[in-house]
């Protein structure tokens, strides 16, 4: 099964795609982390984001698509593709139908997570994860059980995005709204789409996650 996790920065793709991850053994595709470690290495792609990402603006449509790329191919094919954060461009629509096709993948189902402006900005700037092993936290919504130790891992470093203020997250809203929500018509013509309340609990939302993917 591949799917795709649609919605604005903060809505809750990557604390739903690491639940898909340990409940359905299937692979998290995140453009965003993939081009942090990239920052990180200071690759040649890594080099050229950077300055991109802390301005919330989007990377180029053939970075992430080869990024993408080059992870299905390392991938075995028996395993399910989460996409988080790609596709976000009419562009990369396209690109990925065609890398789908070559690797002999079909998508099943894209998830839309809605929340409202206000909560994405209170859940962006709340946000940190584990800095060893990457599980994502928040301080009001999902505080680790211990404080200052990762549930997961029992790590007690932890780090905040760069890119987590207010101010490149209305770069990043508008962004969205402008580029990312107009891929939407084209999905829901091919009967893709799943609708998901984002403001409910994390439980919730993954049950209605859940409910989704059990017609796929
Ligand atoms: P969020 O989880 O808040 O939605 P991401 O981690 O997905 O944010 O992305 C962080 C940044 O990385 C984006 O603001 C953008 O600069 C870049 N980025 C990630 N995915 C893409 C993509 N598919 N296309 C273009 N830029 C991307
Ligand atoms: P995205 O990957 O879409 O940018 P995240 O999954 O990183 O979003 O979630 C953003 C922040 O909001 C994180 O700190 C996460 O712990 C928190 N969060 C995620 N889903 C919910 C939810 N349903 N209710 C409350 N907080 C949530
Ligand atoms: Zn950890």
């Amino acid at each position: 099964m591949n799917i795709i996790l649609l919605g604005p920065p903060g809505a809750g793709k990557g604390t739903q795609a690491a639940r898909l991850v340990s409940q359905r053994g299937m692979r998290q595709l995140s453009t965003g982390d993939m081009l942090r470690a990239a920052v990180a290495a200071q690759t040649p792609i890594g080099i050229e984001a950077k300055a991109i990402m802390d301005r919330g603006e989007l990377v180029s449509d053939e970075i992430v698509s080869a990024l993408i790329d080059a992870e299905l191919l390392a991938m075995g094919e028996g395993t399910g593709a989460i996409f988080d954060g790609y596709p976000r461009t009419s562009e990369q629509v396209g690109q990925l139908d065609a890398i789908l096709a070559r690797h002999d993948r079909q998508l099943d189902r894209v998830i839309e997570l809605e929340v409202d402006e206000d909560e994405l900005v209170r859940r962006i700037v709340g946000r940190f994860s584990c800095a060893n092993c990457g599980a994502g936290y928040h301080d009001e919504f999902q505080q680790p059980t211990t404080a200052g130790v990762c549930d997961k891992c029992g790590s007690s470093e932890f780090k905040r995005r760069k890119d987590d203020n207010e101010e490149t997250v209305r770069t990043r809203m508008a962004e969205y709204r402008a580029k990312t929500a107009p891929i939407l018509p084209s999905y829901e013509a091919r009967g893709l789409v799943t609708r998901v309340d984002g403001m409910a609990p994390i439980e919730e939302v993954s049950a209605a996650i859940e409910r989704a993917l059990v017609t796929v």
